[in-house]
């Protein structure tokens, strides 16, 4: 038997961003997700701290999707030593590859417009990586089929299966000598809207689990509903609506949505614009993976015609300065950076402008300050009065709630020693452990970060 195993989490513990966990054994270093921290500023300079161990030392990355706060900091390990292969599904690769991209660019405009304007307290403000990095990346990645075993030593190896979250994504079930562990991922509802549901999983000895809705159950609401009554009330006052889009899965799921509702004749057939380069491209990748989501490869092209895609700053130059009714979806979901500060900065001060945050708001993001109804958000190095109406799909998750998380752990045998939580805000992560022992009677601990955990 060789040396024991541990993990460590150095990111999403009390919090749902910044995900990497170190699982350490015989000598080996293997990272579960490398996320990038968003939201809270506290939590972003984390991004800029010191890793806390060597880049150089780790011997692989393992992806469980390409979620910017599961993906969006390998470009920084890479860019600190990291040489090693980062192992992922097809989709995972190809959308980590766009996500990447984006983000460098992001962070490189960013740091230009701080120093343009003078808006930063640093000397210099600096990009955390550019596309160069991001190209030193790339080339890394490793690609596997679900169920595929990975040999990563001789006796410690992992496969990855369905997470029913996003396109692509996994859990990952590592045996290490004789024990395993699972790695739930992000995990997505037992209904998902254009994937299958997460796989259902046995027996682990260890299990570390996410819980981002681990205190809340979601609304009996259709998603079709929510957005028809969305997209209804912005013609009712003859505005423009504004979905701030997470690129990948959301941005189709509204597409699909948005394309039924017109099929139906249920909404007026106002033009719909997808001004997000990064989702215009996530949904290539929907076509170029026709077997891993369940719309296919015909649905999935009429979907497509069905909207405008903005493909370059002239156009959307236009639709931004055209005042006719229409439905633009631009990114960022959380309303952190992007095109949609663009539409927010012209609308957001208009009454007749409506909003509709459909996703997961994280603490600290424009997103979630505007759901809970602030005044006045600051972007552009300027604060921008609140006058639109802002409305939250509740209808739309691609989450499991506190049933479809303890439904999930509830299919392991009862062998399993302990359940580590994540990725949650505190509420949520203590919420499901009183759950977890109250329902399903196995030890858990939410997780602390930089705390090494023994696993015996
Ligand atoms: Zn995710």
């Amino acid at each position: 038997m060789k040396s024991n195993a541990s993990i460590t989490f150095l990111g999403a513990a009390g919090t749902v961003t910044g995900s990497k966990t170190l699982l350490e054994f015989g000598g080996k270093r293997v990272l579960i997700d490398c996320g990038l921290f968003q939201g809270l500023k506290n939590l972003r300079v984390q991004n800029w701290a010191e890793f806390p161990v060597k880049p150089s030392t780790v011997d692989a990355v393992i992806l469980t999707h390409a979620h910017l706060d599961h993906c969006g900091y390998l470009p920084k390990l890479v860019r600190e030593g990291f040489n090693g292969p980062i192992h992922c599904t097809p989709p995972t690769a190809d959308l980590t590859k766009i996500i990447l991209e984006d983000s460098a660019k992001i962070q490189e405009e960013e740091a230009n417009r701080a120093n343009r304007y003078g808006y930063t307290s640093h000397e210099e403000a600096k990009p955390l990586y550019t596309l160069d990095h991001v190209k030193q990346t790339l080339p890394l990645l490793v690609e596997h089929e679900y169920s595929e075993w990975v040999l990563l030593d001789t006796d410690l190896k992992f496969q990855l299966h369905n997470a029913g979250h996003i396109l692509g994504s996994a859990i990952v079930e590592m045996v290490f000598g004789d024990k395993t562990i699972v790695f739930s991922g992000d995990l997505g509802t037992f209904e998902p809207l254009l994937l299958t549901p997460p796989k259902h999983l046995k027996r682990a000895d260890y299990i570390v689990t996410e819980s981002i809705y681990g205190d809340r159950l979601h609304p009996q609401i259709k998603a079709i509903d929510e957005l028809k009554s969305a997209v209804l009330r912005a013609d009712q006052k003859n505005g423009i609506l504004i979905i701030p889009t997470f690129a990948v899965e959301r941005a189709q799921e509204i597409i699909y949505i948005l394309t039924q509702l017109k099929f139906q004749e249920s909404i007026p057939d106002i033009p719909i614009f997808l001004d997000s380069p990064m989702g215009a491209n996530a949904t290539e990748v929907f076509l170029k993976h026709p077997g891993w989501h369940t719309l296919g490869e015909k649905r999935c092209k009429e979907m497509c015609q069905n909207i405008i895609v903005v493909r370059d700053i002239q156009q959307s130059k236009s639709v931004l300065n055209s005042d006719s009714p229409k439905i633009v979806l631009a990114g960022s979901g959380m309303v952190t950076g992007g095109r949609v500060l663009h539409y927010l900065a012209k609308h957001i001060g208009n009454p007749e402008s409506t909003v509709l945050l459909a996703g997961f708001q994280a603490a600290g993001t424009r997103g979630r300050q505007m759901q809970e109804g602030v005044h006045e958000v600051k972007f552009f190095g300027q604060w921008h009065r609140v006058r639109a109406e802002i409305i939250q799909t509740a209808g739309l998750s691609a989450h499991a709630d506190q049933n479809d998380l303890l439904k999930w752990l509830g299919q392991f045998d009862k062998t399993t020693k302990k359940i580590f939580i994540n990725h949650g805000e505190p509420m949520a992560s203590h919420s499901l452990k009183l759950k977890i022992q109250d329902v399903l009677h196995v030890d858990s601990q939410v997780a602390e970060n930089g705390v090494k955990n023994e696993l015996g």
